[in-house]
């Protein structure tokens, strides 16, 4: 891509309500664009991350066997009116149309994946099965001011697992789930801790993946021992670690990237999902339901991954591999070299703009792809590039020829 043409401006301001981390940087660098509080337009630099981060999700996904559906947005009322959540759920933005008709936005999807699964569940071998989706979710969130941390309007990648028996749904929370989870953290540079939290009225924890981070929302306790975790909200001091026994924590900051939830038949049950055993009972169906933030997560990242200049793109997320900038008077080898790279499947940025080299620079390190390659008439007098890692400070002199191999 060529940066003259790209839809994109870095600029020096950030709007005036928002002091976060990841919205400033997000901003100035012309990843994304604030509408209004918590509400966010993703321009093309900021969707390809995010494209990046739901493909690793949905990878992950699909290798436990997770099936992709895509549920509604616009759901009718009495969908919640059943569950009770019509009345109880506090951020369910409720929409009244023209014709007298009220619907609620989707901030989640039980009120519509569980009558789904009416159609196709019948019999014990219909069970084990999971579903998911990535999609936009609404929240009226009371405080929406933490840039991609905190959105009324944000990307979640949620699953639902349906099963015959709660030792099934066990297994499946603990051992797919789970690891599942894990992996997708791992692979995007995260430490994401397993939480215990709240587990509601059917189960003593529910689990969230918190990444420590300075402007996180959530206060957690970390198990110095074995690195378990705890949410504030059913920490009490002097616990004992549920894994190592231990009683020594430390105090942390965290943002929620994840959060996996035993629902037992609590949805099932409002909707009659029911299945016929072996002997010809019937059965209600017992659910789990298995949530990422992936928009939260591109702000995670870039809370955790900065410095001074700007963003630090972990390599899997980065909107391009490479970052080349073409200095006065070496334009036209500059361009060879793109259309080489972009010949080769390489990620390239390519900033062709008629800029001094410092303004290069800046953006370049405001937006933070991993890989820089310089092209000048310096560089070229030794049939070179200088290429130089978003990591490190100093530049290495590479051939030309043999640019194509070190960047592979
Ligand atoms: P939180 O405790 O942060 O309010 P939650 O427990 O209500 O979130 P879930 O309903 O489990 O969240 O949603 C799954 C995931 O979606 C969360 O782990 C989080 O990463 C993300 N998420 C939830 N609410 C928001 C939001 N308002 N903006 C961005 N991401 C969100
Ligand atoms: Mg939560």
């Amino acid at each position: 891509m060529k940066q003259s043409h790209y839809f994109l401006k870095t600029s020096k301001t950030v709007s005036a309500d928002d002091v976060s981390i990841n919205a400033k940087l997000l901003e100035q660098g012309g990843f994304v664009q604030k509408v209004m509080a918590g509400v966010y337009s993703y321009l093309p630099l900021g969707n390809r991350v995010l494209k990046k981060i739901e493909s690793i999700v949905r990878e992950e996904m699909d290798a436990i066997g997770g099936q992709e559906v895509f549920m509604p947005t616009l759901q009718p009322k009495e969908n919640w009116q059943k569950t009770g959540r019509w009345e109880s759920l506090d951020v369910l933005f409720q929409v009244k149309s023209r014709h007298g008709n009220e619907y609620a936005l989707g901030p989640t999807h039980e009120e519509i994946v569980t009558p789904m699964a009416q159609a196709i569940i019948s019999s014990y071998k219909d069970l084990p099965i999971a579903v998911y989706q990535i999609q936009t979710k609404f929240r009226d969130e009371a405080r929406a001011k933490s840039g991609l941390l905190r959105g009324r309007e944000f990307r979640m990648k949620d699953l639902y697992s349906y099963h015959a028996t709660p030792d099934d749904l066990e297994n499946y929370y603990n051992n797919i789930a789970a690891p599942a989870y894990a992996k997708v953290f791992k692979r995007l540079g995260l430490d994401a801790l397993y939480t215990e939290a709240s587990g509601g009225s059917f189960a003593k924890f529910s689990h969230e993946f918190q990444v420590e981070i300075e402007n996180g929302e959530d206060t957690i306790y970390i198990c110095e021992k074995c690195k378990l975790a705890k949410n504030k909200e059913i920490f009490e001091d002097g616990a004992e670690c549920t894994n190592c026994g231990k009683t020594t924590w430390r105090e942390a900051k965290a943002s929620e990237v994840g959060n996996i939830f035993k629902l037992q038949d609590k949805y099932s049950s409002a909707f009659n999902l029911q299945f016929t055993e072996a002997d010809g009972s019937k059965k209600t169906v017992v659910m789990g339901c298995y949530g990422i933030g992936t928009s939260r997560l591109m702000g995670v990242i870039v809370e955790k991954f900065n410095d001074e200049k700007g963003i630090i793109w972990p390599a899997a997320v980065a909107p391009f591999a490479v970052h080349l900038i073409a200095l006065k008077g070496a334009e036209e080898q500059a361009e060879k070299l793109y259309v080489n790279l972009l010949e080769q499947g390489v990620e390239v940025l390519y900033d062709d703009r008629d800029l001094s080299a410092g303004a290069k620079f800046a953006d370049s390190d405001l937006i933070g792809i991993p890989l820089r390659m310089i092209v000048s008439p310096k560089t070229l007098e030794k049939n070179s590039v200088e290429l130089k890692k978003r990591t490190e400070k100093d530049f290495k002199l590479v051939e030309i020829s043999k640019v194509l191999e070190v960047v592979k």
